[in-house]
C-alpha cells in the first residue's frame, strides 16, 4: 500500500488529525528503515564482503560501511582504526603494534592495503593476556578464523552493492561511518575529505541520492556540512551519532599532548536537537537514550530526545539491535516486542540491527 493511502487509512481509523510530529514521520511500516549494522552481522563477520551480500539479499533499506584510512591512504571497511579485534594481524605482524588510547594495537593506519590484504579476518573475539586464549565476542556466532574473509576497502564494498543494484533493479543504499576523525587528522589524514571524494566518484552528490554519512565527532559532522561538502558541491545527508561521554568515543588532544574525552552532555540538554538540526539530516542515538533501561514491561519511559528530534525536522535512527542471548533489554518480551516498541511506540524512523532479515520480516508482516 502507498503511504500516502495507508495515511488516509489511519487517520479515517484513529478520527484524529495528524499532529506536525507526526507529517514529518508517518507512522507507517512503509516508511520505516532497515539499516544493517555492519551486514548480516549476526550471522557472518562484520563486514566481510559476504555479510554485506547476505544483508542485501535480506531486503534491507541501507547497509552500514565503517570507514578508517591505511598507511597508503585507501580508505578500509573496520569497525575500529586498529585490526586486531577481527583479524590474525598479531600473529602475521607481531612487531608492528604500538601504544595508543593506553593500549597495544595494531592500527590500520601502520599498514599498506596490501599488507592489510594479506590479513584473515574473521569474529570480533578478545584475547587472554596471559594464556593468549582467544574469546568470541558472540559465543552464538559465526566461529572464529572459519572459512575465508578478508578486509574491504570501502571501494569495493560500493562496487558490490552498485553491483547488486544494477543486477537485481533494487536501490539499496549505503550508510558510511568516519571513524574517528580526530585521529586521523592528528595523524595527517584527512580521512572525511577523502571518503567524500570517494562517495561522489560513485554519483552520490545530493540528499536525493541512497546514501547517509555519520559521524560520532560533532565537531567534524559541521566541517562536513559547512566546509567539504560545499567544496566538493555535495550535499549529503548528514547523521550526528551521539554518544556517552565515558565511552572515550571522540577525543581531543590537549596543550599538553594528553588525551581528553569530548563532552557529549550537551546533547542531552533542552534545545539540543534544534542546535544538531542546524548541521545534520538525522541523529544516531544509543537506544537506552530514548528508552530508558529503567523501563518494564509495564511501564516504558520514553525520553525526549526522538520527539525533539523530530520537532527539529531530523530523522531518529538508533542503535543497535540484537536478537542474541542476553541483548534484549528486559522490558522487551522478545526481539519482535523491542522492535515494535521503538519502531511504534518510540516512532523511530530507523534502526542499525545486526540481525537485518528480523526487522525486514517484522515490518513486511505489517505492510
Ligand atoms: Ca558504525
Amino acid at each position: 500500500m502507498k503511504i500516502a493511502t495507508l495515511l488516509i487509512v489511519s487517520l479515517l481509523l484513529s478520527g484524529c488529525v495528524m499532529s506536525p510530529t507526526s507529517s514529518l514521520t508517518p507512522q507507517t511500516a512503509e516508511a520505516k528503515i532497515v539499516i544493517a549494522h555492519r551486514g548480516a552481522s549476526g550471522y557472518l563477520p562484520e563486514h566481510s564482503i559476504a555479510s554485506k551480500a547476505m544483508a542485501y539479499a535480506m531486503g534491507v533499506d541501507y547497509i552500514e560501511q565503517d570507514v578508517v584510512m591505511t598507511k597508503d591512504d585507501v580508505l578500509v571497511v573496520l569497525h575500529d582504526p586498529y585490526l586486531d579485534r577481527v583479524t590474525n594481524v598479531m600473529t602475521v605482524f607481531p612487531n608492528r603494534s604500538r601504544v595508543v588510547f593506553g593500549q597495544r594495537r595494531w592500527l590500520a593506519i601502520d599498514f599498506t592495503l596490501s599488507e592489510i590484504k594479506r590479513l584473515s579476518m574473521t569474529e570480533a573475539f578478545s584475547v587472554d593476556e596471559k594464556s593468549k586464549q582467544l574469546t568470541a565476542s558472540y559465543s552464538q556466532r559465526f566461529p572464529l578464523f572459519k572459512s575465508s574473509f578478508r578486509v574491504s576497502t570501502l571501494k569495493e564494498e560500493i562496487e558490490l552493492i552498485q553491483g547488486l543494484n544494477k543486477s537485481t533493479g533494487n536501490k539499496i543504499g549505503v550508510y558510511v561511518e568516519i571513524k574517528a576523525p580526530w585521529f586521523h587528522l592528528a595523524e595527517g589524514k584527512d580521512i572525511s575529505k577523502a571518503t567524500l571524494e570517494l562517495v561522489k566518484s560513485f554519483g552520490y552528490k545530493t540528499k536525493q541520492d541512497n546514501i547517509f554519512i555519520q559521524c560520532f565527532d560533532p565537531d567534524e559532522t559541521k566541517r562536513i556540512k559547512q566546509v567539504l561538502m560545499p567544496e566538493l558541491a555535495m550535499d549529503l545527508k548528514l547523521v550526528q551519532l551521539i554518544a556517552e561521554t565515558s565511552w572515550n568515543e571522540t577525543m581531543r588532544i590537549t596543550p599538553e599532548g594528553t588525551l581528553t574525552a569530548y563532552n557529549y552532555d550537551w546533547m542531552f540538554e533542552p534545545g539540543a536537537m534544534e542546535k544538531i538540526a542546524q548541521y545534520a539530516d538525522a541523529i544516531g542515538p544509543w537506544k537506552p537514550m530514548l528508552v530508558d533501561d529503567k523501563s518494564t514491561r509495564g511501564n516504558l519511559i520514553i525520553t525526549d530526545m526522538t520527539s525533539d528530534a523530530h520537532k527539529a525536522g531530523m530523522l531518529v535512527h538508533p542503535y543497535t539491535f540484537r536478537s542474541d542471548d542476553g541483548r534484549i533489554p528486559d522490558y522487551a518480551e522478545n526481539f519482535e516486542q523491542l522492535l515494535e516498541i521503538f519502531y511504534f511506540k518510540v516512532g523511530v524512523d530507523g534502526l542499525f540491527t545486526d540481525f537485518p532479515d528480523k526487522a525486514v520480516n517484522y515490518l513486511k508482516a505489517l505492510d
